[in-house]
């Protein structure tokens, strides 16, 4: 990879294009690369999903040929579930961004007032303050900030800076006090004590809006069980085939099946392209369209009564700042009639059931700044989300964040079931009474992956019985073992 290449994944990233790898290579052997792709993309309304060699240089490669194709047409299937899934919120269809400084800051201000409204239902958070007043009590108080910086001092203490509709103050964290990791954004509740030269707010306890205790689940009367599935990156050399037909075939014929009515898939159901340099390396299938052809006959052979819920990723041929909608028309068309098309996040009702869906890109984030988390525990990272009752609480970092007018990107409503991908790990647990369920792969573990010693858990399908909301999971990968070698036996 050189520099300048990443230069230009970067801008097309952050037009929401996708750079097909042949006017990628087109691009970097000109010096003028760079500067070619920003007036293209600066000549465009609005830019196509993807742009190719021939878009971008019509006069070096000729054909100018665009990136619709014929797709085969919907079939669709009737599928015997009564209950479609309903979409209760969803940025798809109302994005309202401009993308400019101003929507910015009306962003983080929704962020906060969201969860300050949160943050207010606690008993610890009852008589807050705003920072104006705090500024000019002798007593404790109670205030409500979203986290400007963090410094450390040289002696290991932590200073905040924080602040509110009006004000901003100082935080002093002693480390004596062994807080815990205050991250850039978030917004927090604090007790502490103004110093007396009034320069500072010396904490003393900092309150998360988090999950309330004491949620119980009450069972309902279904038999329905939902399967998830993450990262399934088809298009990808290491895409497991195998392992997809031995769960196509557990689907079609094991008696454990016949209740799956509905299967989650929670982000980059393609591996896409121009995700990262070099990418056209790994892929057995470079063009994007083709990519989900693919996807959509994969999920055409799924049993009739098994309800599809597609959720696009950061691979996904959709705008990559979050929240992302779901993909556009071109794509959805190519599938059959009983799939649900949902944006990351979603919160999606199932039977009454509430489930929030999110990819996780956020966790590239989240892991490398909380000491602990490791891309071996997606349970751990997805516990400080719902902590901070936000998705993608840092800004700035590897989560591009898009600045809608309402924050889809804030926990409002706790959900039932939790589920994340992205990591390539599968996790079940528990937290509060709020089911976490990480999605494992459908990929094995990719050339980068190795560099960054990342050892991904493939073929893993946790199940969720929404009657109890009970947790399982099939595992594909010693399955397809232990059939090929009960076949070298001999045996049925
Ligand atoms: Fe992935
Ligand atoms: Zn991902």
């Amino acid at each position: 990879m050189n520099s300048s290449t990443e230069e230009m994944l970067k801008l097309a990233s952050s037009r929401g294009v996708l750079l097909e790898p042949d006017a990628l290579k087109e691009l970097s052997v000109r010096t003028d690369g760079f500067a070619v792709l920003r007036s293209y993309l600066d000549s465009l309304e609005t830019p196509p999903l993807v742009v190719t060699a021939g878009m971008l240089l019509p006069a070096s490669t000729g054909d100018g040929e665009t990136a619709t194709q014929e797709v085969p047409k919907n079939v669709g299937r009737i599928s015997s579930v009564q209950e479609a899934p309903r979409v209760i919120r969803d940025i798809t269809g109302n994005s309202t961004t401009t993308g400019n400084v101003k929507d910015f800051a009306k962003y983080f201000s929704d962020r906060f007032r969201s969860i300050k409204r949160i943050l207010l239902k606690r008993k610890d958070m009852s008589g807050a303050i705003p920072i104006s007043k705090a500024l000019h009590v002798n007593r404790d108080a109670r205030v409500i900030g979203i986290v400007n910086t963090v410094h450390q001092t040289r002696n290991g203490h932590r200073i905040l800076e924080i602040e509110d509709e009006e004000e901003r103050c100082t935080v002093l964290l002693l480390k004596e006090k062994g807080f815990d990791t205050v991250l850039k954004d978030e917004v927090l509740g604090i007790h502490g004590r103004m110093s007396r030269d009034r320069k500072m707010l010396v904490a003393d306890s900092l309150i998360r809006p988090d999950v309330p205790f004491n949620r119980t689940t009450e069972k309902i009367d279904t038999d329905s069980k939902v399967a998830v599935l993450s990262d399934t990156h088809v298009g990808s050399r290491t895409f497991l085939r195998d392992e997809w037909d031995d769960l196509l075939a557990w689907l079609k014929n094991s008696p454990e099946a016949r209740d799956i009515n509905y299967l989650i898939v929670s982000g980059d159901l393609a591996d896409g392209i121009g995700v990262y340099p070099d990418q056209e390396d790994d892929l057995e299938i470079s063009d994007v369209f083709e990519q989900y052809q693919r996807v959509s006959q994969y999920f055409s052979e799924l049993p009739d009564w098994v309800r599809p819920v597609l959720m696009p990723g950061n691979h996904d041929a959709v705008r990559p700042a979050e929240p992302q909608p779901t993909f556009q028309q071109e794509i959805r068309k190519m599938f059959d009639s009983n799939v649900t098309f949902v944006g990351n996040p979603s919160l999606i009702e199932l039977e009454g059931r509430r489930i929030l869906s999110y990819h996780g890109r956020s966790f590239d984030d989240v892991i490398s700044t909380i000491p602990g988390l490791s891309w071996e525990k997606p349970i751990e990272a997805m516990v400080e989300l719902l902590k901070r009752r936000h998705l993608a609480p840092v800004y700035g970092e590897k989560t591009p964040l898009a600045p809608e007018r309402k924050d889809y990107l804030v926990i409002d409503e706790v959900p039932d079931v939790f589920i994340t991908g992205h990591i390539h790990s599968y996790g079940l647990s528990d937290y509060r009474g709020v089911k976490l369920v990480s999605g494992s792969t459908w990929q094995s573990q990719t050339s980068y992956q190795k560099m960054k010693n990342i050892t991904p858990i493939p073929a893993m399908m946790p199940v969720i019985s929404l009657s109890d909301l009970e947790l399982s999971v099939v595992n594909f990968s010693d399955f397809s073992r232990a059939e090929r070698r009960k076949q070298r036996a001999g045996m049925p």
